[in-house]
């Protein structure tokens, strides 16, 4: 099969854009397209009022594949990435954005672009928001590289009237994340992060977000809700999650005068079952997915799987 035509791929999280950057390397012509109004995904740094930014997704990644290691290693000595809170943790600076805004620089990306159809035309694809206006100006893909969570990609190759066996096993627990900045002492000395390993409390993951390298704000914290209580209060409204939250983290950790808080829900946070294979791809329709949902729930897992999905486009063997 030839691939040679431009290649769609659905998502800029860390996956579509580890595929956008292979396979331009490659030489092959790449759009992404998110919903989102920037690039990162769960990678994802939220701005509070003032100076204060919270890393609200993912807390730091490891790096333990020598494919990433390496490409870890070049974002530490260019200022992308450095290393934070224990041995073999990484952070993106000064944003958990940065390590994908990087790997996407120089990529036709449109943000703020929620495809909704995946239209077949003769051996192209053409994309469609969900009232079916087209997407993308109309241009035909040769391949559609699906990045975004499970249910977002099935729903998506059903509207195809396609399947990719194997996306609709994945599971995500979801999370209630906290933001929250404050008067009071840092969690403890040297200590940035506070885990609680008890699987029912509201708390599960505390960190001391300021201490990230290029972050400001000292008081900045961010707080995960455990699965179990995320997911008995997935409905409830923002505010109400931020103050039972705040409450629960007092009873963990000393605060001071509140200056900001505020929750936000992460429907598809954490795969709690995955694939098993590094990527899916078809051949015959072009339709390829990957992401953490493919070999587990870290960073590196997925970009090594959105690695794997454009060495299966550039014909590459496994
Ligand atoms: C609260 C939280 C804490 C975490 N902590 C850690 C951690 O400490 N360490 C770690 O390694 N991992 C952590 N993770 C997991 C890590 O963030 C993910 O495994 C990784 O970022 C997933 O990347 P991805 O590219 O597969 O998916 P995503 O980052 O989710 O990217 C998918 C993209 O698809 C877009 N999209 C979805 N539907 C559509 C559509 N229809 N049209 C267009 N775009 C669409 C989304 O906007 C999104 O940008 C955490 C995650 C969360 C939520």
């Amino acid at each position: 099969m030839n691939w040679d035509g431009t290649i769609a791929i659905i998502g800029a999280g860390i996956a579509g854009a580890a595929a956008a950057h292979r396979l331009r390397e490659a030489g092959r012509r790449v759009v992404v397209l998110d919903k989102g109004r920037g690039p990162g995904g769960r990678m994802a740094t939220r701005r509070g009022p003032g100076e204060f930014r919270f890393d609200h997704g993912a807390q730091y990644f490891t790096a333990r594949d020598p494919r990433f290691r390496a490409q870890v290693a070049d974002w530490t000595t260019r200022g992308v990435a450095a290393p934070w809170g224990g041995a073999d943790r990484f952070v993106g600076t000064p944003g958990m954005t940065a390590p994908v805004r990087d790997l996407l620089d120089g990529t036709d990306l449109r943000c703020g672009r929620a495809v909704g159809r995946l239209v077949r035309e003769g051996r192209d694809w053409r994309l469609a928001e969900a009232d079916g206006t087209a997407l993308a100006d109309g241009e035909a893909f040769s391949a559609v590289l699906l990045t975004c969570p499970s249910p977002q990609s099935l729903a998506l190759l059903a509207g195809a009237g396609e399947d990719l066996p194997g996306v609709a096993e994945v599971a995500y627990a979801p999370c209630w994340t906290l933001m929250l900045a404050h008067d009071g002492p840092p969690l403890s000395s040297g200590a940035p992060v506070r885990e609680n390993r008890d699987p029912d409390a509201a708390v599960a993951w505390i960190a001391q977000n300021g201490s990230k390298p290029g972050r400001a704000g000292a008081g900045t914290l961010v707080a995960h809700a455990s699965a179990s209580w995320s997911r008995a209060n997935l409905e409830c409204e923002a505010d109400d999650v931020a103050e039972r939250l705040v409450a629960a983290l007092r009873d963990l950790v000393p605060l001071g005068e509140i200056r900001h808080r505020a929750a936000h829900r992460w429907r598809y946070a954490a795969v709690e079952r995955a694939v098993g294979e590094p990527c899916l791809f078809a051949p015959e329709t072009g339709l390829g997915f990957a992401g953490d949902g493919c070999l587990g729930p870290r960073v590196e897992f997925a970009y090594l799987s959105g690695l794997a999905l454009a060495g299966r486009v550039l014909g590459e063997a496994a």
